[in-house]
């Protein structure tokens, strides 16, 4: 499932879960999968995130001084890590949201209602988008 998630496909079935770079279809166009599970959903996809980002400051930031230490290039190395910064929470968006349903779902398994949800979306093609 880790492996779907970092190709950014559906964690159940492999099949297609962005119709865009940043555009989560609602269901998956294989499956039928509802991707948000429940309210509140994505809060998991944001830790993920948010963790991400965070290490990557350290390796950036702490490793950049451990790097040039003792004579750090303390402007260069700011703007370096907030670019960094200010793009990698964007560039991962779609990733952290397929990891965290990779997670979810491996110690979450699908209730029968979602079963039962998943099976009628691919029987009707619906994949949530409304096209
Ligand atoms: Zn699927």
């Amino acid at each position: 499932m880790i492996g779907r998630a970092l190709r950014r496909r559906c964690p159940r079935c492999g099949g297609k879960a962005f119709s865009s770079y940043f555009g989560l279809t609602e269901h998956c166009e294989r499956c039928g999968l509802r991707f948000e599970r429940e309210e509140g959903y994505w809060v998991g996809a944001l830790i993920i995130n948010t963790t991400v980002v965070f290490g990557a400051f350290l390796l950036v930031f702490v490793g950049g001084m451990a790097l040039t230490w003792p004579d750090v290039p303390w402007g260069a190395l700011l703007a370096v890590t907030l670019g960094a910064m200010a793009i990698l929470p964007i560039l991962i968006y779609p990733l952290s949201k397929t990891l965290w349903m990779a997670v979810e779902l491996s110690w979450h398994p699908l209730e029968e209602d979602e079963i039962s949800e998943a099976a009628r979306a691919v029987a009707t093609g619906d994949d949530g988008s409304g096209l």
